[in-house]
This record gives C-alpha cells, structure tokens and sequence, in this order.
C-alpha cells in the first residue's frame, strides 16, 4: 500500500480529532522511528513524553512476551503475581504509601479528584467542595479532568462540566492564595505545565503551595503525568523541589508504551477510598503491570536517572546557544529532558520541516517547540537533532 492509501483508509473510518502528519510510521529502534518507506525520524517526541527507553529495548519486549505467555488479563476481583511488585516500585520510586492503577493519565486524574473529594467528605460531611486548578494547565479529555483543565477552548462545547472548579495563575501564590475558601479540598497542579507551554513550578510557588495546603488542610494534587518518571532527572519532578504531595497522578512513562497510568496518596488519604468507591476493568492488569515492573528495573539498570541529568545539561547549553543565535527565539525554559523553546512564530512550520528532514518535534501551544525525547538518548543525539533543526530555520 502507498502512503496515501494508508491515510485514506485512516480518514475514511475515524473520527477526525486530529489533524494527523502525512507519514505512516511502521516501526522504532532506539531513538529513532521508521515509516512505511523506509524513511528515518530522529525522535525528540518519544510518542509525548512516553517511550522513556526508546524504541525496540529488548529487555522490555521480552518481558511483555513473557507475560502475554502467562496472564493478559484478570478482574481485579483477584490478585495476579506480578501486582504487588509493580505497586511496591511505585510506591517506593513515587514515595507514596498506596497506589491505584489505571488505563491513562486522564482516568488517574478522574481518581485522583474522587479521592480528593472523598477525604473532604469524610472530614465534614460537605459535598460543596472546591478545586483549585491553574490556568494554561492540562489534566485530560475525560469530563473531570477536562474540567479542572485550564483551557476555555478545550471546555467551550462540553458545558456542564463538573462543579467545584476554580483557577488561578500558575506560579502566582498570591493569586492562589486568593481563590482558598473554607470549601477547598484540593490544588491540582503540574510540577512543570506541559501542554501549556513547559513552564517549572518556580521553587517559592510550589514550597508556598505545600505550605498553603498543610496551613488550611488542603491536599497537594501533583500532576506528573508528563513530568513523572525520570523525565526532570528524578523519578518524580516534586523531588527536585523536596516536596512531596498528598496525592500524585502518572501515566505516559510509566509503561513506556502500553497504557497505564496510576494515581497514588498518602497512607492518610488513601484510606478515605474503601471497596466500591472506585475501581477499573482493565486497569493494572498483568499484562500493563508487566511493563510498569520491568520500566523501572531498567532504569535502574540502564541508569537513566542520571543519563537524564548528564545529557540534559547538555541539551539545555545546545538550547541556549540556538537562543542567543536566532532572534525569534526568546526564551528556553524546562527542566532535564523536558525542555521548550519559546518563539515570536508559530512554530507549525518548523515541526513540518523537521520532519521533512527526518526530525520529529512537538508543538505546546502554538508558538513553543517542545523536547521530550527518550530519556535513553546520548550527546550526540543532541548534536544530531541540532544539525537537523538548524536546517530548519
Ligand atoms: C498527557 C497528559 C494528561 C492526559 O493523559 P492521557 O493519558 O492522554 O489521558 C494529563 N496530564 C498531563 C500533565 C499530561 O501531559
């Protein structure tokens, strides 16, 4: 088949929610992904931040044959071998006592805003309880995340939306501060804004939110689906700040491929869930959990946490120097291999002509060219990808 009739059958029987890149991709290898023709793209993508050991890692890929051998699915009704291990590395990586297993990052925000509710309702009874969410952040399509997600386009057309929402500015205490009543049971925040534009939570607005939160008995709602799992050189980006949440959502880079996400809480808030509060068909079955386990051997295993650290310092001086040599750039910002490039233009263009020259970026926002590579990548894939996106401009 050519390009064209793979896209055509495409279109020809989805729901066009995506304005898609003409190429077909068919395979992956390292940090480098293949399309039908042969053709190869240099990943700074990683499928949005989730294939964290690049493409095709054998280790891996046994382990999910292994498992498929085994045990795709039970109910939840029972236990499998590998769920206590997976939840265990979790626990232990997220520093959170108890988490729950889920599909996708959206549906371990649903969960997490439950849990939320559900603890404040124990407390007093209330069933009027506030979120505060930030403007410019993303949490999913689902309906309650959607509406915790501060984004009026994304919103406009699927009104009602949960009630209970409030926004203030992302690393604006006082703004934040402000929005607090004797209803507000939750924050929810990235630890670094993704989609919105890769923006770090500033050091005193993370630390005033803890504080805030411990002050008014409101619980920390870190969003780390994009930002989790090794990505900013700790497994959780709330480490680099040395503060920890109530309750902590991942997904993307937990499975490296498969879907799975999970949110996790505290020994105190977990409790608030008893049996029948909530719960998932496929959620953490052994087939997910078979990667989630081996996800994080590997990266002990290939040390990615500090690859992450060395190569990211790297990128980030590479960043700084197209910077300081192309006027439309204004800004870099991020934190370890999740960096962003602010532009004065649209950066539609740009991502286009790399993939024509074998490149795959991300947009956030129109204007940011966002970096999430495989957090397997070298220095010299650096090089490479600075050599390419050179051409470019
Ligand atoms: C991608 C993302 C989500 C949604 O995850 P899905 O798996 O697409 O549902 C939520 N929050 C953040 C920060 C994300 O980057």
């Amino acid at each position: 088949m050519t390009d064209q009739e793979y896209i055509e059958k495409a279109e020809q029987n989805l729901i066009h929610t995506y304005n898609r890149y003409q190429i077909v991709l068919e395979k992956g290898d390292g940090v480098y992904l293949y399309d039908v023709n042969g053709k190869r793209y240099l990943d700074f993508m990683a499928g949005i931040a989730v294939y964290a050991l690049g493409y095709n890692n054998k280790a891996y890929n046994d382990a999910l044959k292994d498992q498929i051998d085994k045990l795709m699915h039970t109910s939840n009704l029972f236990y499998s071998s590998i769920l206590g291990d997976a939840a265990e590395k979790l626990t232990q990586a997220s520093q959170m006592d108890r988490v729950f297993f889920t599909n996708s990052g959206t549906e371990a925000i649903e969960g997490a805003i439950k849990l939320a509710r559900k603890y404040a309702f124990l407390r007093d009874g209330h069933t009027d309880h506030e979120i505060i969410s930030m403007n410019h952040s993303f949490h999913g399509r689902s309906l309650g995340s959607l509406s915790v997600t501060g984004n009026t386009h994304y919103q406009e057309a699927f009104k009602p939306l949960i009630g209970g929402v409030v926004f203030a500015e992302y690393n604006n205490l006082e703004s934040v501060r402000s929005k607090i009543t004797d209803k507000t049971c939750a924050i929810i925040m990235e630890t670094v804004q993704g989609e919105g534009g890769i923006y770090p939570a500033t050091e005193e607005f993370i630390h005033g939110i803890r504080k805030l939160c411990d002050e008014h008995d409101i619980l920390l709602i870190c969003d780390e689906i994009q930002c989790g799992m090794g990505r900013t050189g700790t497994m959780f980006a709330y480490e680099n700040y040395g503060i920890k949440p109530d309750i902590m959502t991942c997904a993307k880079a937990l499975g490296c491929g498969v879907p799975v996400g999970a949110f996790g809480a505290t020994k105190e808030v977990a409790k608030a869930f008893v049996p029948g509060d909530h719960g998932t068909t496929y959620g953490g079955n052994p087939f997910v959990l078979a990667a989630v386990s081996k996800v994080f051997d590997l990266f002990e295993e290939q040390k990615i946490l500090e690859n992450v650290k060395e190569v990211s310092a790297y990128l980030e001086e590479k960043l700084d120097a197209l910077k300081d040599k192309y006027d439309f750039i204004i800004d870099r910002r991020g934190k370890g291999l999740m960096q962003g490039l602010e532009c004065s233009i649209p950066v539609g263009t740009i991502i286009q002509k790399g993939l024509d020259n074998g490149l795959i970026l991300v947009n956030a926002g129109t204007n940011i060219i966002r970096f999430v590579p495989p957090l397997t990548i070298t220095k010299s894939h650096v090089d490479e990808m600075i050599t390419l996106i050179e051409k470019c401009f």
